[in-house]
């Protein structure tokens, strides 16, 4: 790794971006070991510019649900490309991904398109505050709803990577208006609600940023009752979920329709674009039909639009919707086998397209139990498997993320590599 071309290419651009990396997960730190630097990706696979090939189960950190460059997402992109990239005017590619997401996703009966999961996240969160007239937010520790400032309260994913309960540059007067409460906890959310008028509970219907922790059994149901008791809006963060654990999200799985819903990574087949969304009365509040200000100078794109159209058409295909969900639960029922035969304590948690292996010997219910996990050896398991040629999440608190593109046979090199790793992390 020392002498490769990698290893030099890191060492220069850490000179020149902070971490050598565009975002903070990607510099691998948590695992003790330096990336590889990508030069393409093909299907379920990446290549290194040393040449070195991996099976890529991380996949964008999701946005990619049909694997890296599939055919008919770089037709539509390329097609578009020659037509200008943007044009700051609307145009037919993005209402057409408009209606897409209106007939898939239950809560959405209007939409608007941002260029970053972030944005949409922090846009539902002003539209929630303007139509309410109130101003605190409930999260759940260890959720992650981007980097904007009301947000970075006890998040999960990159902060609980780097061990940041929240970011310096926060104001206090911005997270006092944030109470976080562990999940799955219904007395903690009863009591919140009772302590405070609320403008939103917001929440990853499959929280997915501290290591994958679905509800437990009517949890979302009792979210959705509570909000409407408190007089707060419901607002799903399935910008991990949305198209991946089913075409219309976990809210179409679950059977719990929010107010708002926050769309991001699959919406963009691999391309900058998210989206909130919600019932007609809401989403008119929002300019310029309504006074609640959002804006954004590449929102809605032809390259993203298009790219996303094509994804999401996919994501409805119920051929590689079963293919998904075979391969989810191949790959966490293997790596349980695994652990068994090997006597290594690891509780994979795993629902449609998601999956994570916590090394803990009891279900993990919230973020406390998460951190409580052993560090240590995720990280020996991961450099263990990234050596291997297998790209797993550098952090414990991220999901695994299999695409249509892995097959069966990515299944099986990967529980190969999982067998030396898992013993020598143990
Ligand atoms: N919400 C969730 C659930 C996410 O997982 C992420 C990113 O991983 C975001 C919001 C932020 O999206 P983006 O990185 O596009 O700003």
């Amino acid at each position: 790794m020392s002498d490769s071309r990698s290893a030099a290419l890191f060492a220069a651009a850490r000179r020149l971006m902070p971490g050598g990396v565009s975002s903070p997960v990607r510099a691998m730190g948590a695992i003790g070991r330096e990336p590889f630097v990508v030069a393409r990706g093909e299907g379920a696979e990446l290549v290194d510019v040393d040449g070195r090939r991996y099976i890529d189960w991380v996949v964008s950190w999701g946005a990619l649900i049909a694997g890296h460059a599939h055919p008919d997402v770089v037709a539509a992109v390329t097609a578009r490309t020659a037509a200008g990239t943007s044009y700051g005017a609307p145009c037919e590619g993005e209402f057409e991904l408009a209606r897409l997401v209106v007939e898939l996703v239950p809560s959405a009966e209007m939409v608007r398109f941002t260029c970053s999961g972030t944005e949409a996240a922090m846009s539902a969160v002003r539209l929630a505050r303007a139509v309410t007239g109130k101003s605190r937010i409930l999260k759940f520790a260890g959720a992650y709803h981007g980097h904007a400032d009301p947000f970075l309260a006890e998040a999960g994913s990159g902060l609980a990577t780097q061990g940041i309960p929240a970011s310096p540059g926060v104001p206090e007067a911005v997270v006092k208006e944030t109470t976080v409460v562990p999940w799955n906890d219904r007395q903690a959310v009863e009591q919140a609600l009772d302590g405070g008028e609320f403008a939103a509970i917001v929440c990853e219907p499959y929280p997915a940023n501290m290591g994958l922790v679905p509800p437990q059994s009517g949890f979302l149901g009792f979210l959705r009752e509570q909000a409407d008791r408190a007089g707060a809006l419901l607002v799903f963060d399935e910008v991990i979920t949305g198209f991946r654990v089913a075409v219309g999200g976990a809210q179409e799985r679950e059977q719990v329709v929010p107010d708002l819903t926050v769309l991001g990574k699959v919406l963009g087949g691999g391309l900058p674009l998210a989206a909130f969304a919600g019932r007609r009365e809401l989403m008119e509040q929002v300019a310029p039909s309504g006074p609640v200000y959002q804006a954004g100078t590449l929102s809605g794109n032809p390259l993203a639009t298009a790219a996303g159209r094509v994804a999401v058409e996919l994501a409805r295909d119920r051929a590689l919707r079963a293919r998904l969900e075979r391969t989810t639960s191949e790959l966490a029922g293997g790596l349980r086998e695994l652990a068994r035969e090997l006597g290594v304590p690891l509780y994979v948690a795993e629902v449609p397209g998601l999956l994570c292996p916590f090394f803990a010997s009891q279900p993990v219910r919230n973020f406390e139990d998460a951190r409580a996990s052993d560090a240590k050896a995720y990280a020996a398991f991961a450099r263990a498997m990234i050596e291997r040629g297998v790209f797993v999440p550098p952090s414990r608190f991220e999901a695994w993320f299999p695409s249509f593109a892995h097959e069966s046979s990515h299944v099986e090199r990967t529980l190969i590599a999982a067998r030396d790793a898992l013993a020598q992390a143990a």
